[in-house]
């Protein structure tokens, strides 16, 4: 229970990575706001998270200003507070670079990056204020990806998000440090889930995947949870600026 009371709003947390991050804090101790633009689903992932503790749903597109800040007011209202933020919302738009659709592009940044940063400004703010009022400082996790640092051709929107990403990691890491906020990422490798589902549906797709993948598996969406649990712990005290990779050993070691 190291999440124990602690409030934390989890960005497109109605499904796969980001759900299995809420139902980890919660089972931890947290107290949960999932923000998505998945009605239904968000409803049932509230309505699953309630049988094991407490949870609300607030719908929210991130690349909206005004959403994110009815987000934060939501999660004040719900719980009366904000300790953690997990920025985990995400889509991807694959296209072959000659043949990008400027939408396409504009879409996956507003989404994956330009959300990230609006959920991480108003957050944030919360917890300034909150450190200047002699409280406790809070901690950000972004969802990032082992696409921030590897070029995949077809990826081009989804590449320079995350690489943004990683570096929203940083630069905010050392805007906060000074009031006790921690800032850190998780990139995880490929992971079961319905943004995977197309290439794990696909034999040779698949195949491609596991032969680059030292552990010969995708992962599951508990084992980034499990990341994540630790980043928003104590246990993670002196721990900011940095990306985790999850990815069963994808990267070059
Ligand atoms: P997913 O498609 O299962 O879940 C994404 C969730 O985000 C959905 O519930 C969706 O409705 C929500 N969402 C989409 N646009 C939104 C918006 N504008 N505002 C709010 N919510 C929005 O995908 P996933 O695999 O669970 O991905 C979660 C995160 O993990 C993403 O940031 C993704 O880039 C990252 N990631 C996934 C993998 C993987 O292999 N699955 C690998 C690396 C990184």
């Amino acid at each position: 229970m190291s999440l124990q009371n602690k409030v934390a709003i989890i960005t497109g947390g109605a499904s796969g990575i980001g759900f299995a991050i809420a139902r980890r804090f919660v089972s931890d101790g947290a107290k949960v706001v999932i923000a998505d633009i998945d009605d239904g689903r968000g409803e049932e992932a509230e309505k699953e998270l309630k049988d094991i503790g407490e949870a609300v749903y607030v719908t929210c597109d991130v690349a909206e200003k005004l959403d994110v800040r009815n987000l934060v007011a939501s999660a004040l209202d719900a719980f009366g507070d904000v300790d953690i933020l997990v920025n985990n919302a995400g889509i991807v738009a694959g296209a072959d670079l000659l043949e990008l659709d400027e939408a396409d592009f504009d879409r996956v940044l507003a989404v994956n990056l330009k959300g990230a940063f609006l959920c991480l400004q108003a957050v944030a703010r919360h917890l300034v204020d909150r450190v200047k009022a002699g409280g406790e400082p809070g901690t950000i996790i972004n969802i990032s990806s082992i696409n921030a640092v590897l070029a995949i051709a077809d990826q081009v929107p989804y590449s320079i998000s995350k690489g943004g990403v990683n570096q929203l990691t940083r630069v905010s890491a050392l805007a906060l440090a000074p009031y006790g906020i921690r800032v850190n990422a998780i990139g995880p490798g490929s992971i079961s889930t319905d943004m995977l589902a197309t290439v794990l549906e696909d034999e040779q797709a698949r195949d491609k995947v596991l032969s680059r993948t030292p552990l010969g598996r995708v992962g599951e969406p508990r084992e980034i949870a499990a990341v994540a649990a630790f980043l928003a712990s104590d246990g993670a005290s002196y721990v900011t600026g940095q990306t985790i990779y999850a990815d069963g050993g994808r990267l070059p070691l």
